[in-house]
């Protein structure tokens, strides 16, 4: 099939949400085969991930007044999650992007840019699915080191896994191998950019550290190293790394980004998971020096925020824009792993004056929310709406179909 025919093939099976590769993707190198598959035996694990997690003030208060008189916050973050939360349950593994420290009070002086959440929040990103907390972004230092040792503590008390950052370098750089259904993942977590950090920081591999692609020396010769550490190892079948990189706002990665994607792919990653410029960017596939081809998802763009915060019926504000990156993993008997499916689930995050079900509209309901189930539903109330009622639901159902066609646009796959 030509490219341009792919392309539309692959288009049309967007419009329908879900962006899909099945056939023509690539199988990831598997040093040795889980001992644990017989011969005969299909196994199949999915793993999810989604772009950032950040802990704005507005999403801060929402939960706090939800929580009622109680400190503690857990079940007003839940409704955080509400909406997307029986997905996320559907999978093996899903990894989110914690864009800052998770701690029982600030330590740093307030400013717009600095975050933290408190515990409750851990709590909820658990409940509602996720299982691994990428911390290597650049905000794991913005309540300094005190603030990361207590970020880990409060993730793993919430029974999730940590990658990308540590209470001392080793830790950092390790990351997480994991086995589901069969299929031994290793992900290792870095970042290209981190506030509140020094060179005088980074001497001191005792204490907590962030694993950093720094910009000067040898750059990303740690970051390096350690997905080669995790190719190299024979209980491991396939390599993710999570990269946090690029520019703000910026809808394509920029040439330095893709020869970091390049270099870590060359070292031993199948698939890389970008984050930070809080928005969509595309997803290539790349070969990498031994032959083997890999999936690059360059930014996937905010999970959740107050970003481009208010009600917009019609706006893009591509800032709310997002996905739910679904990895379909296979193996049959004593076969390689492969990556069989590649599938994106479009999210809006709506800021609305309450939550379904909530009376009170003291506190507002910043939430993402999956886009072709309301489109859907949207759908099937106009059938019965009256005259003023469908005027509405019109409005919102094409603001939710420009969206989900610029989700398809931004995450368009491309061959390289
Ligand atoms: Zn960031």
């Amino acid at each position: 099939m030509s490219k341009a025919a792919r392309r539309l093939v692959l288009g049309l099976i967007a419009v329908l949400g879900v962006l899909a590769c099945a056939g023509g993707a690539p199988a990831p190198a598997s040093p040795t085969p889980s001992t644990a598959a017989s011969s005969e035996q299909t196994v199949t694990a999915t793993l999810a991930a989604v772009g950032d997690v950040l802990p704005h003030h507005a999403i801060k208060e929402a939960a706090r007044a939800r929580s009622g008189q109680s400190n503690d916050t857990d079940m007003g973050f839940d409704a955080l999650f509400s909406d997307v939360a029986d997905q996320l349950k559907k999978y093996d593994l899903a990894l989110f992007n914690m864009e800052g420290p998770i701690t029982e009070r600030a330590y740093t002086p307030a400013a717009p840019l600095v975050f933290w959440a408190p515990p409750g929040l851990a709590g909820a990103l658990h409940r509602a699915g996720f299982s691994v907390a990428i911390l290597a972004n650049n905000h794991a230092l913005d309540q300094g080191k005190q603030g990361l040792v207590e970020t880990l503590a409060h993730l793993r008390q919430a029974r999730l896994a940590v990658i990308g950052a540590g209470a001392n370098f080793a830790e950092a750089s390790r990351g997480l191998i994991i086995e589901k259904k069969g299929i031994r993942f290793g992900v290792v977590a870095f970042t290209t950019l981190l506030n509140a950090y020094s060179r005088q920081m980074r001497r001191q591999t005792g204490e907590p550290q962030v694993l950093f692609w720094h910009g000067w020396g040898d750059a990303g010769a740690e970051v390096l190293a350690a997905i080669k550490a995790m190719r190299a190892r024979t209980d491991v079948d396939v390599v993710v790394v999570s990269a946090h990189w690029d520019a703000e706002d910026a809808t394509r990665p920029s040439t330095y980004t893709r020869a970091i994607a390049q270099r870590v792919i060359d070292a031993g990653a199948d698939v890389i998971i970008g984050h930070h410029p809080h928005v969509l960017q595309p997803v290539e596939y790349h070969t990498a020096a031994d032959g083997r081809r890999a999936l690059v998802i360059y930014s996937l763009g905010n999970f959740v925020s107050n970003m481009c915060p208010g009600f917009y019926p019609s706006s893009t504000c591509e800032e709310r824009l997002g996905a739910i990156a679904e990895l379909t993993f296979s193996r049959r008997g004593r076969e390689r792993v492969r990556l069989a499916r590649v599938a994106f689930l479009p999210t809006w995050t709506e800021h609305e004056p309450r939550c379904p079900g909530e009376t009170r509209a003291a506190y507002r309901c910043i939430r993402p929310i999956l886009l072709e189930r309301r489109i859907q539903i949207t759908q099937q109330r106009l059938a019965t709406a009256d005259r003023t009622g469908a005027r509405e639901m019109n409005a919102v159902l094409r603001g939710d179909e420009m969206r989900r066609e610029l989700i398809r646009q931004r995450l368009q796959l491309n061959d390289q």
